[in-house]
């Protein structure tokens, strides 16, 4: 069964964590969706707030063009 990552390790989703918030975002740095990362509903909820947050602290950038095309 795929499980939550968040309910796997039995942690919350913050914005200070930027090297597992970048599992969820695609190498354009764009937010994955539930199907592809298998995040539960409630923990993507608040990954995708968290997400948000480090792009408006600057922490993730909210677009990339490298590593495409
Ligand atoms: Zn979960």
């Amino acid at each position: 069964m795929n499980k939550c990552f968040f309910c796997q390790y039995q942690v919350l989703p913050s914005f200070k964590d930027i090297e597992n918030l970048q599992r969820f975002i695609s190498p354009r740095k764009k937010l994955l969706g539930r199907d592809k990362t298998g995040t539960c509903a409630k923990h993507q909820r608040q990954l995708t707030k968290q997400i948000k947050y480090a792009r408006y602290l600057g922490l993730l950038p909210y677009v990339s063009y490298q590593g495409s095309r």
